[in-house]
Order: C-alpha cells, then sequence, then structure tokens
C-alpha cells in the first residue's frame, strides 16, 4: 500500500532553499516602490491636485470629486509604466481576508476599438458584486446593492499586474459591511477626543494620530506534508495528532535539516513588503518549532491594519513559491505554542508627544497619568466587549490555553507606574497639589525614569500590557483582522476620554482650577477602575475566581461572548462615538455567530471523514495483522506457550477494539449533534449548540484517535505526525 504521508516526507526531505536575489539597491531606495505614496503623486500629479489630495489625507477634507479624474489619470499612467493592466477595488469584507475584483483599463472607444481608461468615477465609487459576502442581513432589509469606495488616507499600491485602491465598503444606505468603515470613524472619534484633552495640557497641538506596530506569528509547514494532512487544508488546523515526543531518536536528525529554506522564504517576504512600503524591521523564531514572527515599525493605525492585510496575503503567496504553506490559525497544533498579533497602540500629538508616555516635567507626567488611567478606564468598563472584539472559533483554543493570556481581559502597568498611580490615588490631594503664589503651582508628581520604564518586567501573561509608552494589546488572535480589536479599543477610549474632559470642563466652569478639575476627575476613576489592574500571573487558576471576584467578564464560550456587543451600554458607546449603529452591530453579530458555525461544521465534517477514511482503517488494519500473528503463535507454540506469548498483542487488539468502538459511536453522536444543532432557526442559539455539544464531542473523539496514534504500527499510519509537520524544515 502506497503511503502519501512517507511520499511526503521524502519529497519534504529533499527541498532546498530557493535562491533569492535581494534587489542590489538598499531597502531605503526599493522601499515603496509599489506604492503611489506622496513622492509619486506629486510626480505625477499636477501641482493644485497634488494639494487638494494631501489636504485630503493629512486634514481630513471632503473629497472634492473633480480633483478625481486627475488623480485617476496620474496613477493610471505611473500603474501603466510598471506593467499594470487592471485595477481593483481593494477591500476587507467580515470574513477576515480581503476582497477583490479585477477589471482592466478598457473601456470601449465606441468606434468598435479599445481604448485604455480608468475615470475618477472609477476610482472613487464602485459596485462589486457583494451578495456573497456576508452582511448579516444588511443589504436584505435595506438594499440589495453595496458599494465600495475609495479610502485615499491609504495609498495604492501594485500587487502583480493589479492597481490595489483601499476603499471601504458599505450598504447603499451606509450601513458599513466591512471593517474598514467602522475603523476609520472609530479614529476619528479617538483622535479628536484625545485632542480635546491633550489640548489642556498643550494648547498648541492641532491633531492626535492612532499608531499601530502589530506583531504577526505564523507557522510554516511543508506543502507536501501540508497536502498529506485534510484536517490541515480544510481547517487550518490538525484535528487530531499525538505530541511529538521531545526525546524521539529521529529529533536531531530532523533538527539538522535546512532551516535555510524558511531563511529564504523571509527574505523573499521582506524584500516583496518592503515594495509594496510595509517597514519590515524584525523577523525572529518564536517558541514552538517551525513558529516564526515578523513585524514592521509602527505607522497611522488605518495604514498599518491595511498592511497586515496586505502582508497575510503576501506570506500564502510566497510560502507557495517555497514550497512551504503559511499557517495563520490561532492554534494549528494542539499542546504547542499558538500564533497571536500583539497590537501595540498608541496615541500621537502632531508636535511629537506620545501621550502614554511619562515626560519630563510634572504637567507632562499628569497628562501621562490622564491617557493612561482613562485608558483603563475603558478597558475597565468594555472588558467583555474587548474580550468579544478578539474572540473566534479558531482564538478560543488559544486563550487561556496556559500560553496565552487568558480569557479574562486585564491590564499590566509594571511597579513604576503602579507606585505612581497608588501615590496619586492615597495622597492627600493638598500636598498633591499646591498653588505658590504667581509662579503657579506646585504639582508633586513623582518623575518616571524612561530607563525604567523600557525595563519594567513585561508580564508575558497580560492580555493588555503597558509597555512604556503604549499599551500591548496581546489577545488578538494571528488570523484576525487587527481593525476588529481596534474598533472597540479607539470607541471606548474615546468615550472615556470625552467623558473625563466633560467632567473636567464642569469643575472649570465653577471657577476650580484646572489642574485641581484634573487631579479630582482622575483620581476618582482610579478608583473606580482599580478591577483591571492586575501585574500578577494571568495563568494561575487563583486569578480566574480573583477576577469573578473583582466583576471582571471571565465567560469563555466564544458565541455568548459576543452578546457583549448587544449590552445596553455598549450600544450606547458604538453610537454615541458615532462608530456603529445599533443594526450594524445586530447585523455583525449574525455574522459573528454564523462564522462561527460553519468553523466548527466544517471541522466536524473533516473529523467525520478522516475518521471513516484513514484512523478506522489504519486502525483495523494493523489489528487483523496482530490477530494473524496471534494465531500463528498458536500453530508454532505449545498452548500454555502461546498464551503468554501472544498476551501483549491481544492486549493491544482490544485496547483497538475498545478505542475504535467509542470512535464510531462518538462520530454517530457527532453527526446526530450537528444534525440537531442545524435545525436551529437562531443564529446565536445554533451557535451556541454547537460551542456547547459538538465541539465537546469532537474534543472527546480526538483524545481516542491520539491514543490509537501511539499504538498503531508507525508504517500503517497515514497522516504525518506532529514531529513531521514541526520539525521539517
Ligand atoms: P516586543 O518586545 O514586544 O517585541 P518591539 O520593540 O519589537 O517589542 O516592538 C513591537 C512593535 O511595537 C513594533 O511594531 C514597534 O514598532 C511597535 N511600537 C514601538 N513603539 C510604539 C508606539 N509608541 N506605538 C505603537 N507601536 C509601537
Ligand atoms: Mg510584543
Amino acid at each position: 500500500m502506497a503511503n502519501l504521508r512517507f511520499e511526503a516526507v521524502t519529497a519534504a526531505f529533499h527541498k532546498r532553499p530557493l535562491d533569492i536575489v535581494a534587489p542590489i539597491e538598499r531597502p531605503s531606495e526599493f522601499f515603496a516602490r509599489k506604492v503611489f505614496n506622496r513622492q509619486k503623486m506629486y510626480k505625477y500629479l499636477p501641482s493644485d491636485v497634488y494639494e487638494k489630495l494631501i489636504n485630503v489625507i493629512d486634514n481630513h477634507e471632503r473629497l472634492d470629486r473633480s480633483i478625481a479624474d486627475a488623480v485617476a489619470k496620474g496613477m493610471k499612467q505611473w500603474a501603466e509604466e510598471n506593467g499594470v493592466t487592471h485595477y481593483t477595488h481593494w477591500f476587507q469584507p467580515l470574513t477576515e481576508g480581503t476582497a477583490e475584483k479585477h477589471d482592466a483599463f478598457v473601456e470601449h472607444d465606441g468606434k468598435g476599438g479599445m481604448v485604455e481608461e480608468f475615470s475618477g468615477k472609477l476610482l472613487v465609487q464602485q459596485e462589486p458584486d457583494a451578495s456573497s459576502f456576508p452582511s448579516g442581513g444588511i443589504r436584505n432589509t435595506f438594499e440589495a446593492r453595496g458599494y465600495s469606495a475609495w479610502d485615499p488616507t491609504s495609498p495604492v499600491f501594485i500587487m502583480d499586474d493589479t492597481l490595489c485602491i483601499p476603499t471601504i465598503f458599505i450598504s447603499y444606505t451606509g450601513e458599513a459591511l466591512d471593517y474598514k468603515a467602522p475603523l476609520l470613524r472609530s479614529l476619528h472619534a479617538v483622535n479628536s477626543a484625545a485632542l480635546d484633552v491633550a489640548q489642556l495640557f498643550y494648547p498648541d497641538v492641532r491633531k492626535v494620530q492612532t499608531n499601530l506596530g502589530w506583531e504577526q506569528e505564523y507557522f510554516l509547514v511543508d506543502e507536501d506534508l501540508y497536502m498529506a494532512r485534510p484536517d490541515l487544508m480544510l481547517t487550518g488546523r490538525t484535528l487530531m495528532g499525538h505530541d511529538s515526543a521531545k526525546n524521539q531518536q529521529m529529533d536531531d536528525h530532523y533538527f539538522g535539516a535546512i532551516p535555510e529554506r524558511v531563511q529564504a522564504f523571509m527574505k523573499d517576504l521582506e524584500v516583496q513588503a518592503l515594495e509594496l512600503g510595509i517597514p519590515c524591521k524584525t523577523r525572529h523564531n518564536e517558541v514552538a518549532p517551525n513558529q516564526f514572527e515578523l513585524a514592521p515599525i509602527y505607522e497611522e493605525c488605518n495604514l498599518a491594519v491595511d498592511h497586515n492585510m496586505v502582508l497575510m496575503g503576501l506570506m500564502k503567496k510566497v510560502a507557495h513559491k517555497h514550497n512551504f504553506r503559511v499557517l495563520l490559525h490561532e492554534k494549528p497544533f494542539k499542546g504547542i505554542n499558538g500564533s497571536g498579533k500583539h497590537n501595540n497602540w498608541s496615541l500621537a500629538t502632531d508636535t511629537g508627544i506620545l501621550l502614554h508616555a511619562p515626560g519630563k516635567t510634572s504637567e507632562d507626567n499628569l497628562r501621562f497619568v490622564v491617557f493612561i488611567v482613562e485608558t483603563l478606564m475603558a478597558v475597565f468598563k468594555y472588558n467583555g466587549l474587548l474580550k468579544a472584539s478578539i474572540m473566534s472559533a479558531t482564538n478560543s483554543h488559544r486563550l487561556g490555553a496556559n500560553e496565552a493570556p487568558p480569557a479574562i481581559i486585564s491590564s499590566f502597568l509594571g511597579k513604576q507606574v503602579s507606585d505612581l498611580l497608588a501615590h496619586i490615588e492615597k495622597a492627600d490631594k493638598k500636598d498633591l497639589f499646591t498653588l505658590t503664589d504667581k509662579k503657579g503651582m506646585k504639582l508633586d508628581i513623582p518623575e518616571i525614569p524612561e530607563l525604567f520604564i523600557d525595563n519594567t518586567d513585561r508580564n508575558r501573561t497580560s492580555p493588555f500590557a503597558f509597555t512604556g509608552n503604549r499599551f500591548e494589546f496581546r489577545a488578538v488572535g494571528s488570523e484576525a483582522n487587527c481593525a476588529c480589536a481596534l474598533i472597540v479599543l479607539n470607541a471606548t477610549v474615546a468615550e472615556a476620554l470625552t467623558n473625563f474632559k466633560k467632567r473636567v470642563d464642569q469643575l472649570e466652569s465653577k471657577g476650580e482650577d484646572r489642574t485641581s478639575a484634573i487631579l479630582d476627575v482622575v483620581r476618582e476613576d482610579l478608583k473606580q477602575c482599580a478591577p483591571i489592574h492586575f501585574d500578577g500571573n494571568g495563568y494561575s487558576e487563583a486569578w480566574v475566581k480573583e477576577a469573578k471576584r473583582r466583576g471582571l467578564d471571565t465567560e469563555s464560550s466564544c458565541p455568548l461572548t459576543y452578546d457583549r456587543y448587544l449590552d445596553d451600554e455598549s450600544i450606547r458607546m458604538f453610537e454615541s462615538t458615532n462608530v456603529m449603529h445599533e443594526n450594524e452591530l445586530l447585523a455583525r453579530n449574525e455574522v459573528k455567530w454564523e462564522t462561527y458555525t460553519k468553523r466548527i461544521q466544517i471541522e466536524a465534517r473533516v473529523m467525520g471523514d478522516l475518521t471513516m477514511n484513514h484512523i478506522i482503517p489504519v486502525a483495523t488494519h494493523y489489528q487483523s495483522q496482530l490477530a494473524k500473528n496471534v494465531e500463528n503463535m498458536f500453530s508454532i507454540f505449545d498452548n500454555d506457550e502461546a498464551v503468554k506469548l501472544t498476551a501483549r498483542n491481544k492486549k493491544i487488539i482490544r485496547e483497538i477494539a475498545e478505542r475504535t468502538q467509542i470512535i464510531e459511536t462518538g462520530v454517530e453522536e457527532l453527526v446526530n449533534a450537528r444534525k440537531v444543532a442545524n435545525r436551529i432557526e437562531c443564529t446565536r442559539e445554533r451557535a451556541i449548540a454547537y460551542h456547547d455539544i459538538v465541539e465537546t464531542k469532537m474534543a472527546d473523539i480526538r483524545y481516542q484517535i491520539d491514543k490509537l496514534e501511539l499504538i498503531v504500527s508507525d508504517e500503517l499510519w497515514t497522516l504525518p505526525k506532529y514531529r513531521e509537520l514541526l520539525f521539517i524544515r
């Protein structure tokens, strides 16, 4: 019997790294070669058009339709000079990936021929055939069509022969059908709320920008081995597979095998990413074998999100070229470290101040305290919602699995900041703040040496950690669109800052000194948000109990966490910040529950197929071999001796019989559970049934299969094993 597994292993072993020749220019020279950035705009656009477009980008002025034609013309000229023949509106539907529909730059010329055309109208707005994208019913209820609209704040770029135009995707009645539209609204909300607060301290600040630096983790698996694992191909993760024994004899061999293939992949990926304007900086191995990380330098949040989406697509393409498959799933291998995507988030002024960074004067440090505390207020008040924003069928395998942040949102601050906050909360206000005649005031806020902050113990178990001048939202999944988490973070922080400002204004209008008013409000909030602050070990059992006592959200069922989006206070918060309206939230939750169900449904089907077509036949085959051996032993030896000598094989035969029996019953139950769940009309209830019943049954079946893998002859086993998937590269 030909065994695909061994063919795949042999093929994988013989692969050599591709020879990747980096461009002769320096990275700074080929950086953004494929991006229509400011330099190119300047070169390809008439100067008045250039000025107007920059104004749109920098100051969020409304786009003047009259310049659209000129911009389109310039873009087309640049694109054609770079061999581009097609263009596409590139958008981010609620399916996590990106979507595009390519059109050629051709139109009828009215004389029976063709001309190359790209008008402003086509740049600005289009109507993709959107019926296949999830809308949660918005398009049914309102208007059948949706359209994509150009986002001028994220520059167009070239992928292969196509000009990609970043767009938002909305229904004709204005509801967002994507991630980008609400992300842009949330950025507007948080930037303007932060500006109002920043101006309390620095009247010369004109603008605040949100920054994002993501760190993308991923696995690489050899393509042949991947192809021999239908579960990886169809679900992105292994649905079965026993841990690889660390001290396997073969390991040394595997460890020694060609890591240069990965190097070549990384080099290729980085060159292409740099050409697309993604400022790649760091690459390194991650904790698990065959796990890696890539991180760029942080950028403006909307652009950074687009870049992450581009990068994830690029990774898949480049990996394929190097005969790898990239796994972005948060938990491809049970018992092995999963993949996340830390989101480093900060607010910065146009005058160069990072609002979450301590400063040199006590006034700066009061501002620092305000931004830290108001961020904590947001995270505290909406901790359940923030968790919902990072939850998915796939990421839920990673959370709380003793290697990633638990399914409880809390914030780590480190000793320096904790001490400072304690001082501000506990000190007598008179001591903190004294007016000293004409010289102004004296503020007793201890300095925070930056050096110390950089050295603070970075508690890796914290899902939302302060790291010196930013917060790091670590619970985000590797496969996710960062926007999903950031929409919530930005919106909630916007609300907290707006509330803060309102209360300070009220106190000021009653005649209280500004600094004193700020101190009053921040001290009040500090007390209120205290439960979210946790510097301890987030993996411990004790923390779960403690978090419950503190009133934090400890729900771990994915479909139930989504309920937080529809809490009255969440809806009010999203509406007051103008980030999303109730019907959008309702529609999005429909999509979330539906997506959850589909993923588990596919997993359950694949598990059923694999069990029946691979596991049971192989186990039975081996069992027959053993049975034959037992029979033979009785024909060679006398009865007493044969009984003794066959005891071990008989034990295995029995174990296989028992386990396959349990598996078969399990699969039957799994099919029935699915049937019952599928009949449930309500998407939420259906997702809950998939979570509570279908998923649990899969875990039971897997347990039995993994035990079989240990006793069945290696030679017969058809699915590449963990040690092969994880160590061959
Ligand atoms: P880590 O120790 O977590 O790996 P790094 O220094 O490698 O930290 O930074 C990780 C990411 O955080 C990078 O993308 C980096 O550009 C980004 N980053 C650094 N400072 C900021 C900031 N102030 N705001 C947002 N992102 C930041
Ligand atoms: Mg990090």
